[in-house]
């Protein structure tokens, strides 16, 4: 078996790649670099984007563009292997802005082993800041190497269980994220997020945000979880109720106790409100209420005419996001307004990355005898392990 790291091995991001075998090639997720999302430059690699197809498959780990961001470009006929609830997420998220899917995909399942050619893959449900995120064991019949896509031991997925699971391996493609952060610490628990704003939200009489990726779902849950332990309606935006609406159930979807839709405008918007008509709110309902309210730096305007008829005094904003965020113009503007309205900013977030317990515990679970670092800064890192690690060079023959 042949590990070909074609792009984020010494990077965060951007992830491609090729596991291969004499007579079987597939593709490890197709990301975009994270400094690329306004003009995406496609990579020249024949049989997956141009020429003709190579590649048997394309596997993708979870949603975030830095593994998916690539995959309208895979050519037509490579076929595309997703996590269910994963690929309605997607396609929630790109029917928001008008956008279709122009891929085809299969799904696979937590656990349930599928052949593509000569390799059989297995992919394992793990924790991350997308939600069906997944590892996946690759086995020629000879050797296993493990992929371990991004992944956490702090989200509300039973980590040991995983681990229970994981075979030894031959090699690892392991991701570092946290390993270049300067300031590295121990990961905060995602349950632990709601007992720290359940304390702030306390403090303040006005009204509560959350400012936070639909995406994160897990992020929402918490927030949700907040807002029922607080009696504050959870309301969310069209575009968080669509995602929470794709994924069903465990998930404070519309139609759940204490869940509201709101809308901010626009007509396209008044077609989606349609959908959620009985569990819908207006400016009037909700300044009669308490709440915590999903928002993000595009709701400027709304949330100035909100203003108008509800003071924003006293009010606490949950800022659970990346913090380098808050350098573009668009997030600094919005903090600005909502702090002139007496509204206060907490950070409450928590890293979707593995830190180094979680990172040890795999290793000490999967024992590799080689170690095949990507998205990471901090490669060397693992050479710590006392196996060969591949630092450099793009790939390697196991
Ligand atoms: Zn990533
Ligand atoms: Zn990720």
């Amino acid at each position: 078996m042949v590990i070909d790291i074609l792009r984020g091995q010494n990077q965060i991001g951007g992830s491609i790649i090729a596991v291969s075998t004499d007579n079987t090639k597939i593709m490890l997720d197709v990301g975009i670099n994270l400094d690329e999302s306004e003009k995406v430059e496609i990579p020249q690699i024949k049989g997956l984007f141009c020429d003709g197809q190579l590649y048997d498959a394309v596997i993708i780990s979870h949603y975030h563009s830095d593994h998916i961001g690539l995959l309208n470009y895979v050519l037509r006929d490579v076929p595309i292997y997703m996590g269910k609830q994963a690929y309605e997420i997607v396609k929630a998220s790109n029917s928001y802005i008008g956008k279709s899917i122009e891929f085809s995909h299969l799904e696979y399942g937590d656990g349930v082993s599928f052949q593509v050619g000569e390799l059989l893959i297995t992919p394992y449900k793990c924790d991350h800041s997308a939600f069906d995120s997944y590892m996946f064991a690759i086995s020629d019949g000879y050797k296993t190497v493990l992929y371990t896509g991004d992944f956490r031991a702090n989200g509300r997925n039973d980590y040991e269980l995983l681990l229970s699971k994981l075979p030894k391996v031959d090699a690892l493609i392991v991701e570092g994220t946290m390993l270049s952060r300067e300031t590295f610490q121990h990961n905060i628990y995602e349950e632990s997020l709601e007992d720290i704003a359940i304390g702030a939200i306390k403090k303040y009489n006005g009204p509560a945000f959350l400012m936070a990726s639909a995406m994160n779902v897990d992020r929402i849950i918490t927030g949700y979880n907040v807002a029922r332990k607080t009696g504050r309606l959870f309301l969310e935006d069209l575009y968080t109720a669509g995602i929470m609406d794709a994924i069903g159930k465990d998930v404070p979807a519309p139609g759940t106790e204490g869940v509201k839709v709101f809308m901010t405008g626009g007509d396209k918007q008044y077609e989606l409100l349609k959908k959620y008509a009985h569990c819908k709110i207006g400016k009037k309902g909700i300044a009669h209420t308490d709440f915590l309210m999903c928002i993000r730096p595009s709701m400027i305007h709304y949330l100035k005419r909100l203003n108008e008829i509800y003071p924003f005094e006293d009010g606490i904003l949950f800022y659970s996001m990346w913090k380098g965020y808050q350098e573009r113009e668009d997030m600094k503007e919005f903090l600005d307004y909502m702090k002139s309205k007496g509204v206060s900013v907490h950070t409450l977030h928590t890293s979707g990355h593995a830190d180094i317990e979680t990172i040890n515990r795999l290793l000490d679970k999967v024992k590799p005898k080689m170690i095949v670092p990507v998205h990471t800064e901090n490669p060397e890192w693992y050479l710590r392990y006392g196996v060969p690690v591949l630092l450099k060079d793009t790939g390697v023959v196991l």
